[in-house]
């Protein structure tokens, strides 16, 4: 192991190491973007064989939670981030006495518990302007007799380790609800109602050390069974009116949570325009993959500049952009169950693609393998290379 350097301030002699926590393909684009800019980078995940440990310069394979090996993380890197939301809060607390941590443990919490995230997102309304969806901690049989029939029908999520929208379930009555409480074996969930959405943005941000602020254009998301499907930016459904607020709500979270680094928000917004905040990601997120293509800095080096804390980069987008979520199902043809590679020739010859594939080697249905964005000069030519590689890989739009 180097010695480490007291600066975050990229060297080449002795190197500056980053960390990350977390060895999926989040930790696999962080640590490209971190080695384009001359760091070397460390990743801590319990698996040896990962998309992060692949492009990483040190694999520390070891539990989240094992003190040698974060202490040893701390001691080689001048700063260290999550790639994973569920990663202990207190690993990070733990490094944090050692090295510089950014997203903070105490802002990584409030994102890993919807029940945290929902009371910060209500006490932010005042300066946001916007509030979470109605909704009721579920946890007790109690609390079921309890619910108000306007939140009826809802979705019940687990307060904790949801995400690709696992740990939810759509519930119609407060017998459904009972039912589907008891599935989820007593855990702490909460109750939100079913929202007639008209569409869904998420909303980047990025904040300094030093306080300094960054928000992204909007990103238009559609999702299939709870999985993001495409990211479109400019969203085609996105009113500047609407875009604006999105993005003061953004930025008015980031600084009352003081948080460092990128920081990714959704939204809902209803069919009477409304805007509702629904989750955020202490971290870049899928939605913000199109920045590697069509931003001048990527969620990715903005993430490195931030935990580094060097100045924030340019969010300009320079062409409009479509992100395609590549997902194990297309390596199987039909109901087949042997895999076969995707004609990516045929997709790479489009106009504006970017293929970017995560190093998995083990495809499954649901399994995000790889992502593809489109670039255009305009917003219609990059939808029509969308079109072309959803027909040539068997995605039916
Ligand atoms: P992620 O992969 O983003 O972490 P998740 O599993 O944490 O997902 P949510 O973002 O809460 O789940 O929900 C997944 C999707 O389900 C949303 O993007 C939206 O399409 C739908 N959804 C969630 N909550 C509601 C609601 N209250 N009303 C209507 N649709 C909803
Ligand atoms: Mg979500």
């Amino acid at each position: 192991m180097s010695e480490k350097r007291s600066s975050s301030i990229p060297s080449a002699v002795p190197p500056t190491w980053l960390g990350v926590m977390g060895g999926g393909q989040l930790g696999r684009m962080f640590a490209h973007a971190a080695q384009a800019m001359g760091y070397k980078v460390a990743v801590l995940e319990p698996a040896r064989d990962c998309p992060a440990g692949h492009a990483a310069d040190h694999l520390l394979s070891a539990a989240y939670t094992d003190e040698a090996a974060l202490d040893e993380l701390a001691l080689q890197c001048a700063a260290v981030t999550t790639e994973f939301e569920n990663v202990p809060a207190q690993s990070l607390a733990f490094l944090a006495e050692r090295s510089f941590v950014a997203p903070s443990a105490n802002c990584v919490s409030i994102a890993q518990d919807r029940m945290l995230e929902k009371r910060f997102f209500t006490e932010c309304a005042a300066t946001s302007g916007v509030l979470p969806a109605p909704h009721k901690v579920i946890a007790s049989e109690a609390d079921i007799e309890a619910i108000p029939d306007d939140l009826l029908p809802g979705i019940l999520k687990t307060a904790r380790l949801g995400y690709d929208g696992k740990g939810q379930v759509r519930v119609r009555t407060r017998e459904e609800a009972r039912a589907a409480f008891a599935a989820m074996k007593g855990v702490a969930c909460v109750l939100e109602k079913m929202l007639p959405l008209a569409y869904e943005i998420s909303v980047l941000a990025a904040r300094g050390a030093d306080g300094q602020s960054v928000v992204y254009p909007i990103a238009e998301n559609v999702h299939r069974d709870g999985i993001l499907f495409t990211t479109t930016v400019p969203g085609p459904n996105v009113s500047a009116e609407c875009a604006h607020k999105a993005q003061d709500a953004a930025l008015a979270v980031i600084a009352r949570m003081e948080y460092v680094g990128v920081l990714c928000i959704e939204f809902f917004v209803l069919q009477d325009g409304s805007l509702v905040v629904n989750e955020m990601a202490p971290r870049p997120h899928n939605s913000g993959h199109y920045t590697i293509d069509a931003c001048v800095t990527s969620q990715f080096a903005q993430q490195v500049r931030a935990m580094a804390r060097l100045p924030l980069g340019d969010v300009r987008q320079h062409s409009p952009a479509v992100m395609l979520n590549i997902l194990g199902d297309i390596w199987f043809d039909g109901d087949s169950d042997k895999a076969r590679e995707p004609a990516w020739n045929k997709v790479l010859a489009l106009p504006g693609a970017n293929l970017h594939l995560y190093g998995k080697d083990d495809p499954r249905r649901g399994r995000k393998m790889g992502h593809v964005t489109f670039v255009a000069p305009t917003l219609e030519q990059a939808q029509a290379s969308l079109h072309a590689a959803c027909a040539i890989l068997g995605i039916a739009l």
